[in-house]
């Protein structure tokens, strides 16, 4: 058995832009690059973090991964097999193997359906129950391992009954209850209070060991990061920027872009918060429509030099398992 699950290889999403009459009249097309030939792998049982600011590629990048936005080009290896060839009944067979967890449980769970309903669902799209009974006792089951017990309280239950964590427990059931190998989660506990967080991550981590799950977890905190992931691969403009195992890049991180987000996380000892220097970078993150030349951080690097505004930098591994894309960093 191949130790990588998922192998992403040159991942390339394009959207053509809107441009002006002329533009049109005068057959230009441009496009939005908003994942730009991204490689990286996923190991069974690991937790890979995407990481990056709004406009970084992570979340489409994760849903080309699952061809729920259909990719420009590149590679998409899921245990050996060519995800983006399979034709639509193979695809609607491998996503019972991978599953998505939403950012929003206020939005992905429909208001008008009850508990039960909501988990049952994907078990009736894909006719996969044997029967009323063996429906409901996969329905308890889930129910049970997201720790909503005991489930026949919830089952008849409508979303709005339950606080913000109780329905992200549901999302999560729903999405476990076709027994997947690979979980993408967006932002999964971003719209929850910080107490429930915890909750939800440790959740997460549990089912990880019950079930030998393997994760795609996208986040714009790489403090969320740090607790969850054993790899981060960070992005900016739909490109990786640095890829490692999330203490060393955490310890010591390469990129300009990763010292730049963690110095903007919070540091509960305050003698360690005065040793950290916030870094701030001028500007906004350019549009993705007109990329700078070179290195597309550039515009906001404290460390740009000639070289950067000139050529764009491969991702090379620099250290064993350490890769980042960066001329300061041999690249
Ligand atoms: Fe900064 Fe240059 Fe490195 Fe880009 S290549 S991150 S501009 S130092």
């Amino acid at each position: 058995m191949a130790e990588k699950l998922l192998e992403v290889r040159d991942l390339r999403v394009w959207f053509p832009a809107r441009t002006g009459l002329l533009a049109a009249l005068r057959g230009v097309k441009r496009w939005v690059k908003a994942v730009d030939g991204v490689s990286f792998d996923v190991k069974r049982g690991e937790v890979v973090c995407l990481v990056g600011e709004s406009g970084s590629g992570k979340t489409t990048t994760a849903r080309a991964v699952l061809r729920l936005i259909e990719p420009t080009g590149g590679e998409v290896l899921f245990d050996g097999v060519d995800v983006l060839s399979l034709p639509k009944a193979e695809l609607k067979r491998w996503r019972t193997e991978a599953q998505l967890i939403f950012q929003d449980p206020y939005e992905s769970i429909d208001p008008r359906m009850v508990v039960y309903d909501v988990v049952a669902e994907p078990l009736r799209v894909n006719r996969l129950a044997e029967g009323a009974d063996d429906e409901y006792d996969r329905v308890a089951r889930a129910l049970e391992d997201v720790r909503l017990v005991p489930p026949e309280d919830f089952m008849s239950r409508f979303p709005h009954e339950l606080s913000g964590g109780q329905r992200q427990r549901v999302a999560i059931a729903r999405a476990l209850i076709l027994r997947p190998r690979f979980l993408v989660a967006d932002e999964p506990v971003s719209m929850l209070d910080a107490s429930i967080r915890t909750q939800i991550l440790t959740l997460m981590e549990d089912l990880r060991r019950e079930y030998g799950l393997t994760y795609l977890y996208i986040t714009h905190d790489l403090a969320q990061a740090r607790y969850t992931g054993d790899r981060i691969v960070v992005m900016y403009l739909g490109r990786i920027m640095e890829v490692g195992p999330t203490e060393e890049v955490i310890r010591d991180p390469l990129h300009p872009y990763t010292k730049v987000l963690l110095s903007h996380v919070p540091v509960p000892d305050p003698r360690e918060a005065r040793r950290r220097e916030k870094i701030e970078i001028p500007g906004e993150t350019p549009n993705p429509i007109d990329l700078p030349p070179g290195c597309r951080f550039w515009p906001r690097c404290p460390f740009a030099r000639e070289e950067c505004r000139e050529r764009e930098p491969e991702l090379v591994e620099v250290s064993p398992g350490r890769f980042v894309a960066c001329h300061l960093a041999g690249g």
